[in-house]
């Protein structure tokens, strides 16, 4: 391989005799944590793992396999920059292949625990032999112990106990034992929209080096078929480029992080979210140097509570439940197969091809949890085919433009709406998977099938997210440029009082339902037969990639 890279990391090469070896998986691409923090560069070696076949068992957008590909070649060249040997090889198959020679040559290697169980799964029986050696994954803020201690008997899982105990084992933002401000959470205070005012932030734009634009042409040769582009100039690859875009989240975002944490809108795809996720999830920024730069910020509480519970909550919350669950694999509540191969996210159905996978014991579908029942395939309007639905069409064009979309169009647009029709939540967590560029199996898994659809049931969260038109017009502006009247013909409201209605059997008894179950109640038989209708509709309109006109919609009972 003579490129760029090669001949960088060639020229940055110590000699490699008398090394300890450690194995950097593609989501540990830090010196701030584990040996690479604390042993002398000199004593240490590192072996780092390209692995196209992994990149393909899934369509990843290809925003996501360059942002992963950038970052391990940079961290390899910034690491042979401090005196570390490197080994830096390129695998066609299961990691534990790849790795298996290194074993013989270099002796056991030491790896922290990986977080992505899928990781877990291929190296296992390396671990079992004694050939690689697992120590604790340093970048997590909490244990298993915060998580056990917080959760009682459970499961089910609550995050609200998991934070608070959190914040009292640690003491942060506690005074005399009792939180600042008088409350654990600001949440309350933190649900405005965002009329235009203060200016949302631009994020920041990197330039792409040699090394970065060989990944870039690289991921579009080799991975042509996979949706999406790569954006070389909204891809930050170097250290460096995870620094400034961590001073450009506590400048610009974190002092108005908490008012507008749930608003959406056209003029702004982010808002004041932080974008950091996916350096996050790469360990290109540290999650214990995000939380004690943000404390030591002079910030209003209700932002600085706020985002503080997004780090040590929920990003380590459901890290905990992806682990007490095994990726959901031991349920409760609900029907949980696991399919033989990896889901493509409904990417077959709107391409009208195949995506082949291949399973070597490595991965498997996942947990196909349906507690609500839910089965249908995922829209096309998910891959880029206009609904009609502006919300929808706007998010899904910005995931697809970026790779990324923030907490709220997540939660309240994209799920909500596959929620309210019906679709499978396997096929659902897939395309995030696939779409996101900080989507790994620990993350995503519980944010959408636990969170995001309720197909796990009250596991996680007390009742499902789901809303009528109402919330997205106050949250968003995105009503403004849509066919559809959020107060009269919106087809998202009547979606949502057929799902209770589909649902009522599996929510009564729930204390948060008994009131929109009361609402439901005093529905009249005809409008309910209207909340059918439309049901039925845009259900056949958007099952077949069509776009949604209000001059089509149903006006009577059926
Ligand atoms: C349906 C759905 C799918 C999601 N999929 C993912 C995913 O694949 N990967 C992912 O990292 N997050 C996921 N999230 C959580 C959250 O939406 C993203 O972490 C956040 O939008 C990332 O943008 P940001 O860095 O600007 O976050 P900010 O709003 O600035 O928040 C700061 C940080 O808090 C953490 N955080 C906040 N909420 C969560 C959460 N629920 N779970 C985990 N971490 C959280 C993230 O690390 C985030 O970077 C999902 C949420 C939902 C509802
Ligand atoms: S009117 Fe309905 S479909 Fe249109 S943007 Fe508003 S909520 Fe979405």
């Amino acid at each position: 391989m003579s490129t760029d890279f090669a001949r960088a990391l060639g020229d940055r090469t110590s000699d490699p005799g008398g090394r300890r070896w450690l194995f950097v998986p593609y989501d540990q691409l830090s010196d701030g944590v584990g040996p690479l923090s604390r042993e002398a560069p000199e004593d240490l070696g590192i072996v780092v793992v390209e692995n196209p076949w992994k990149a393909a068992q899934r369509p990843y957008h290809r925003q996501k396999l360059a942002l992963v590909l950038a970052n391990l070649r940079h961290f390899a060249l910034e690491q042979a920059a401090r005196g570390v040997a490197v080994r830096h090889v390129v695998a066609h198959g299961p990691y534990r292949e790849a790795l298996r020679p290194l074993v013989a040559e270099l002796g056991p290697l030491r790896v922290m625990r990986p977080a992505e169980r899928e990781l877990r799964v291929d190296l296992a029986p390396l671990v079992a032999k004694g050939l690689l050696q697992e120590i604790p994954h340093e970048g997590w803020l909490t244990e298993t112990r915060d998580f056990v201690d917080s959760q009682g008997e459970g499961p089910p899982y609550r995050m609200d106990a998991f934070y608070r105990h959190v914040r009292r084992r640690t003491g942060i933002l506690m005074e005399d034992a009792r939180p600042l401000g008088g409350k654990y959470s600001f949440d309350a205070d933190n649900r405005q929209p965002w009329k235009g005012t203060p200016r949302a932030p631009d994020p920041p734009t990197f330039d792409p080096d040699g090394v970065t634009l060989e990944v870039v042409e690289l991921v579009n040769r080799r991975f042509s078929r996979h949706p999406g582009e790569v954006d070389p100039g909204s891809l930050p690859a170097t250290s460096n480029d995870a620094s400034r875009l961590w001073s450009w989240a506590k400048r610009a975002c974190l002092p108005h992080f908490g008012p507008y944490e749930d608003a959406m809108s056209v003029k702004s795809s982010g808002l004041f979210h932080t974008r950091v996720s996916p350096l996050l999830n790469l360990h290109r920024l540290v999650p214990s140097q995000v939380l004690e730069e943000t404390l030591a910020m002079d910030l209003p509480l209700a932002s600085q509570e706020g985002f503080v519970r997004q780090v040590i909550g929920w990003r380590e919350f459901v890290r905990h439940v992806h682990e007490a669950t095994d990726g959901f694999r031991q349920l409760t509540d609900s029907d949980g197969d696991v399919g033989d191969l990896p889901g493509d996210g409904g990417w077959g159905g709107w391409s009208g091809e195949t995506w082949h996978s291949s399973n070597e014991d490595w991965a498997d579908g996942g947990a196909d949890a349906r507690f609500l029942g839910a089965d249908r395939p995922l829209p096309p309007a998910f891959w880029g085919a206009a609904s009609g639905l502006e919300c929808l069409d706007r998010v899904v064009a910005d995931v697809w433009r970026e790779g990324w979309s923030h907490h709220i169009t997540r939660l309240m647009v994209l799920s909500n709406i596959a929620t309210l029709l019906g679709v499978s939540a396997r096929q659902l967590t897939d395309w995030f998977w696939v779409a996101y560029i900080d989507a790994y199996d620990w993350v995503v898994e519980p944010n959408v099938l636990a969170m995001g659809t309720f197909a796990t049931g009250p596991l996680m969260t007390t009742k499902p997210y789901v809303s009528g038109a109402a919330y997205i017009s106050r949250m968003s502006d995105y009503c403004e440029s849509c066919a559809f009247d959020p107060r009269k013909d919106c087809p998202i409201t009547p979606l949502y009082w057929h799902f209770l209605e589909r649902n009522a059997g599996r929510l009564e008894g729930n204390p948060r339902m008994n009131l929109v179950l009361g609402g439901l109640a005093k529905r009249s038989e005809d409008t309910r037969g209207r909340d059918r209708a439309i049901f039925a509709w845009v259900s056949e309109v958007l099952g077949a990639g069509g776009r949604l006109d209000p001059a089509d919609e149903p006006s009577v009972g059926g």
